[in-house]
Parts: C-alpha cells; sequence; structure tokens
C-alpha cells in the first residue's frame, strides 16, 4: 500500500523504524527486532539505507519481508550521494520487483573520505529519477530547525519546495524535542506553499549517551524540561529509558491534539520501546478496546 494513501485517511497514523545491521552476522538479530515491531501492526515501517550504501541489500532484504511476510505497508530508504545513476536504476529496480511500492528519497551525508560517484548532487534529482521510473510513493526528509550545512531556514524551505516539485507525496522531519519549532515550521512551509503531508519524527530517548551523540551530529536543540530528565535519570539506565519514552509520548500526544496525524517514531531496533509507546496511544490512535 502506498503511504500517501495511509496519510491521506485524516487519522492519526503511528509507524516506526528500523536500520539494518553493518556486518551479516547482525542479521538475524535484526530481522527479528524488526519483525517484531511489524507484530504491532504499525501502520508503516520504514527501513533505513546505511551510508555509502554498502549495507543496500540488507535494507532490500529487511523491508522485503516486512511487506511481503508481516503485510505491513514498507518504506526503503535510499541515498544517492555515493551512488551512479546505474546502481539507482538497478536498486529501484529490485525494489519493485519484491513488491515495495515506498521510497524515501534522500541524498545521504557527504562521506569524509570523498564520494565514490557524483551523479547527484541533492535528493531533488534523485526523487526526479523515482518518479520517471515507476509507480513509487515518494517521500523526502525536512528539517524543522534547518539542514547543517544550509545558511538559513529561508533558504532549506526554498530547496525543500524543489523537493516537492520534482514529486515527492510526503516529507518526514529530523527529530525535535520542542514540538513549538515544528508548529513555526508547519506555519513557514504552508505559507510558502508547501502542502504534502508532514509525519513527524520523534526519538525516543532511552540513554544519556544517545543523547549526547544526537547533540554532536545535528546541534538538536534541547528544551529545559529535557535538559533536566537527562541530569536527573542519565545515570540510571532504567529511569532514563522510561523517563525517555514518557517525554517522546507525551510529545505525540501534543502533535496529535495539535492536528499533527502522521507520527513516525525513530524506535532503533527496539521493539519494547515501540510496543510501550504504542500502548500508551491505544486510544488515541482509535486501537483500544474502550
Ligand atoms: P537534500 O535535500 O539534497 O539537502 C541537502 C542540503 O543541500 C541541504 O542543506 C539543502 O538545503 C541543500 N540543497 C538542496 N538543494 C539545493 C540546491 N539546489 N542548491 C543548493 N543547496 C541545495 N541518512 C542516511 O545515510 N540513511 C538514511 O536512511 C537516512 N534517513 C533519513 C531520514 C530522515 C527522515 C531524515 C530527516 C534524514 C535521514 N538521513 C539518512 C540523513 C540525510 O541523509 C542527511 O541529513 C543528508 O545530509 C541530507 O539529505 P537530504 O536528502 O535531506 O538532502
Amino acid at each position: 500500500m502506498k503511504i500517501r494513501d495511509i496519510l491521506g485517511q485524516g487519522r492519526p497514523t503511528l509507524s516506526f523504524e528500523v536500520f539494518p545491521p553493518k556486518t551479516e552476522d547482525k542479521y538475524e538479530t535484526v530481522e527479528e527486532a524488526a519483525k517484531e515491531i511489524a507484530q504491532l501492526s504499525p501502520d508503516f515501517m520504514s527501513v533505513t539505507y546505511g551510508a555509502g550504501g554498502g549495507t543496500s541489500r540488507y535494507t532490500v532484504d529487511i523491508a522485503a519481508a516486512l511487506n511481503n511476510e508481516y503485510h505491513v505497508p514498507t518504506l526503503a530508504h535510499l541515498t544517492c550521494v555515493s551512488s551512479t545513476r546505474q546502481q539507482v536504476a538497478c536498486l529501484l529496480r529490485e525494489l519493485k520487483d519484491r513488491g515495495i511500492e515506498n521510497v524515501l528519497a534522500l541524498r545521504g551525508d557527504i562521506p569524509k573520505e570523498g564520494r565514490a560517484a557524483h551523479d547527484y548532487q541533492y535528493a531533488s534529482q534523485l526523487i526526479e529519477e523515482i518518479k520517471k521510473s515507476g509507480d513509487f510513493c515518494i517521500g523526502a526528509a525536512c528539517y524543522p530547525e534547518g539542514h547543517v550545512e544550509s545558511a538559513n531556514k529561508a533558504e532549506d524551505i526554498a530547496h525543500l519546495k524543489e523537493k516537492v516539485e520534482a514529486g515527492c507525496d510526503f516529507v518526514t522531519t529530523q527529530m525535535f524535542f520542542d514540538n513549538n519549532i515544528l508548529y513555526n515550521y508547519l506555519y513557514r512551509i504552508r505559507e510558502r506553499g508547501i502542502t504534502v503531508p508532514v509525519v513527524a519524527g520523534i526519538m525516543p530517548v532511552t540513554s544519556a549517551l544517545q543523547i549526547k551523540r544526537i547533540c554532536q551530529m545535528s546541534g538538536t536543540y534541547l528544551p529545559s524540561r529535557f535538559k533536566a530528565i537527562v541530569d536527573r535519570f542519565g545515570d540510571n539506565p532504567a529511569a532514563m529509558k522510561q523517563a525517555g519514552i514518557a517525554y517522546a509520548t507525551e510529545q505525540i500526544i501534543d502533535l496529535i491534539a495539535n492536528g499533527v496525524n502522521g507520527i513516525h517514531v525513530y524506535s532503533m531496533n527496539k521493539p519494547d520501546v515501540a510496543g510501550r509507546i504504542q500502548e500508551s496511544l491505544s486510544e488515541i490512535l482509535g486501537r483500544g478496546n474502550g
């Protein structure tokens, strides 16, 4: 099923993300975690693409298993920064052959050691190509706090518009911990005529180390309410996990209450985290017994 049709149903949707293993020996563990998450019957699941493309086989295999064996609509991520046009065409053919209808089209981070290919500069070029190569539903990334490389938010929004004009059907946000940032961004992009559905990407932070890495990589703003949680519980893994899940759940409830229906949880191959969030939202999502 196409994700644009799911998002078009006018109801809150919940989706989860998994990432492929870096090595063959971890494949079964990741596949098992992905299947456990699939058993929660989310509206869809996404499978990330390893930077550089070296693990693209695992992305396709896990996405195909979720789609075909567990019947969960699946979104396969695809980055183009280090790929040739021929490699992209080949991968798209395989996705199509294996029944995957949804692709998240990304540029990817520029590798420090240099690119392996130079066929693509920006995600918008990949979107144009996917659009021509079959009947895929296409998603793209967006950045409520601005992408790290862009000079300012206005410029970043102008480039987002190019992705939408190239044919993307919906966009998923980078994680954010203050919903007001998303509300402000939505106002700005709607004002610029970007009308595609925006799926809010929510990261349940379950360890102090995880948040340290996130801040180093993306400079995401941390509200003082969130910092207090990390300061108080960061040294106690079980308490940090509980508080991180509760914070993410509260963020989601506020988003849905304010009309943001598409919720994507960066569930990081953790079925217990995905399950606890889904359970806390059962009535809100209309999946409860009450
Ligand atoms: P683009 O949309 O191409 O933008 C990259 C930069 O170029 C931005 O600063 C933009 O403003 C600028 N730009 C765009 N067009 C132009 C233009 N015409 N002229 C000048 N500047 C321009 N990474 C992975 O490796 N694997 C994944 O699976 C993955 N999944 C992700 C999922 C989501 C929801 C998000 C938000 C990010 C994901 N990423 C993933 C990270 C992503 O690859 C990086 O953030 C990357 O640096 C940018 O990718 P993009 O598709 O947003 O690039």
